[in-house]
C-alpha cells in the first residue's frame, strides 16, 4: 500500500535548515494497522504528512497505492488524497456551524452528490460510528469522543483506502480514546489501512505494528 525508501525531509527554521527525516524507511501492507511512535518533534507529523500528500518529501521515493508520487501539483496530490485518503486530526476539524450530519457529509457536498443522497449516506455513516441520534446536534453540543466520531465518519465517507491520523486520541480521556481506538480496529477488519501518530504507548499496543522514529530514521 505504502512504500518509503530513504525518504528525507528538511525545513528551514529561522533561516537555518533542521533535517527532520533522514532516510525514512517504510513498508506498509494494504489492511495494516500501524501506530507510528516518537518523542515530541521527532518528525511523526512530518512524516504523516508527507505519507498524506499534504506536504512534499525533499529526496527520497515514495510510492503510495502503487504509484510513484514525487512532486505532485496541489491539483494531482488533491485529487489523490480525495480518492484514497482519509485523515482524522487531534482537534477534530469539525466545522463549528455546521451539524454533525452537514460535517460528516462535507467532502459529498464538494463531489456534488445529491442533498437526498447525502443525507442517507450521511445517516449511514453516523450509524456506523453509533452517532445516528446526534445527527442535529453542533460540534459544542458534543463531547470530544463523540466530535472525534463524527470526524471518523466524514473521513470514512469517501470509502478510503488509507486512514492516516495524527494523534486522534490526545484531547480524549483514557476510556474514550480506548473506545476510539476500538472503533479503528473495526474500521481496519473491513479492510482499510490505518495508520495512527501516538506518543502514548497503551494506544499504540492496540495497532497491529508499531514504528520508531528517533533520531530521523526509523528504529529496528
Ligand atoms: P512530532 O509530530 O514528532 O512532534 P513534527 O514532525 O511536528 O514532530 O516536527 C519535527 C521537527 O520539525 C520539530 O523540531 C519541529 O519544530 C520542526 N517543524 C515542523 N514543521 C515545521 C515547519 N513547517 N517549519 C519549520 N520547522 C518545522
Ligand atoms: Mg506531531
Amino acid at each position: 500500500m505504502i512504500r518509503l525508501s530513504n525518504v528525507h525531509k528538511s525545513y528551514l527554521s529561522g533561516g537555518k535548515p533542521l533535517h527532520v527525516l533522514k532516510g525514512i524507511d517504510l513498508h506498509i501492507h494494504p489492511g495494516e494497522f500501524v501506530a507510528i511512535m516518537g518523542h515530541s518533534g521527532s518528525g511523526k507529523s512530518t512524516l504523516l504528512n508527507i505519507l498524506g500528500l499534504l506536504d512534499q518529501h525533499d529526496t527520497g521515493e515514495y510510492w503510495l497505492d502503487n504509484v510513484r508520487v514525487h512532486r505532485l501539483s496541489e491539483a494531482q496530490a488533491a485529487r489523490f488524497r480525495n480518492r484514497c485518503l482519509g485523515f482524522v486530526f487531534q482537534s477534530f476539524h469539525l466545522v463549528a456551524f455546521k451539524n454533525a450530519l452537514e460535517n460528516v457529509t462535507l467532502p459529498l457536498y464538494y463531489q456534488k452528490v445529491r442533498r437526498k443522497d447525502r443525507k442517507r449516506l450521511g445517516l449511514e455513516y453516523l450509524e456506523k460510528v453509533g452517532l445516528r441520534d446526534r445527527a442535529g446536534h453542533f460540534p459544542t453540543q458534543l463531547s470530544g469522543g463523540e466530535q472525534q466520531r463524527v470526524a471518523i465518519a466524514r473521513a470514512l465517507i469517501t470509502h478510503p483506502k488509507v486512514i492516516l491520523a495524527d494523534e486522534p486520541t490526545g484531547a480524549l480521556d483514557s476510556k474514550t480514546s480506548y473506545d476510539v481506538m476500538e472503533l479503528f480496529q473495526t474500521i481496519n477488519r473491513s479492510g482499510i489501512t490505518m495508520i495512527i501518530v501516538t506518543h502514548e504507548s497503551d494506544i499504540a499496543a492496540m495497532a497491529g505494528r508499531i514504528i520508531r522514529i528517533h533520531d530521523g530514521v526509523i528504529q529496528g
